[in-house]
């Protein structure tokens, strides 16, 4: 049997690391979580090959050339892209691969895979006065930065409509968003 990749998209601050993170430590074996690549700085806390490996813009831009990855995306000052090798193999081995990434490279994505092949969550977490406040609690960014994360809140919302599943994930919701996000994944990997 073929696998597939599920796609988490939605807003920055809407949960989608948390999530991701949850259904790890829940149910990390039944899945691939694939290690993307980006330029920004690791956080308090990120460790190189956990979520991301992270490298200099000229490192980034030399796998670019060399074809590395599936889709890749600038988002804010920073470069972000999925390796091929964490993700095509695990498909063709049947296996299910989950990864969050930007609206950019989810486009990217559902034109190379097949409908049969890819899934796409979005996670909705309301305003984007709720979001502002989740994003500024969790690390500090400049003015432009945060004027970019709103433009591609807009964008991101699209995905609302073509989502496979929507899970909301308001303020003071994130139990309930674990248990329908958890359900939504068994249910998207089944088919
Ligand atoms: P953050 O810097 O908060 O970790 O991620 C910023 C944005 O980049 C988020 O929307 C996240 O989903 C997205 N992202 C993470 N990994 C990838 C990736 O491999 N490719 C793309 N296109 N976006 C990604």
């Amino acid at each position: 049997m073929k696998g597939k990749l599920i796609l988490v998209v939605g807003p920055t601050g809407s949960g989608k690391g948390t999530l991701l993170s949850y259904l790890r430590e829940t149910e990390g074996a039944s899945y691939v979580f694939p290690i993307s690549c980006t330029t920004r700085a690791p956080r308090p806390g990120e460790k190189d090959g956990g979520t991301y490996y992270f490298l200099t813009k000229e490192e980034f831009e030399k796998r670019e050339a060399a074809g590395e990855f599936l889709e890749w995306a600038a988002y804010g000052s920073n470069y972000y892209g999925t390796l091929k090798s964490e993700i095509l193999p695990y498909i063709e081995q049947g296996k299910t691969v989950i990864r969050e990434v930007e609206v950019q490279g989810a486009r990217q994505i559902q034109t190379l895979l097949s409908n049969d092949d890819l899934q796409i969550i979005f996670i909705d977490a309301g305003e984007w006065a709720d979001l502002e406040r989740r994003i500024l609690a969790r690390a500090s960014m400049t003015e432009a930065e945060l004027l970019a994360r709103r433009k591609r809140y807009e964008d991101e919302l699209t995905f609302k409509g073509e989502a496979a599943r929507v899970v909301a994930n308001p303020d003071g919701g994130l139990e309930q968003a674990k248990i329908d996000f958890i359900q939504a994944v068994h249910e998207l990997a089944a088919q």
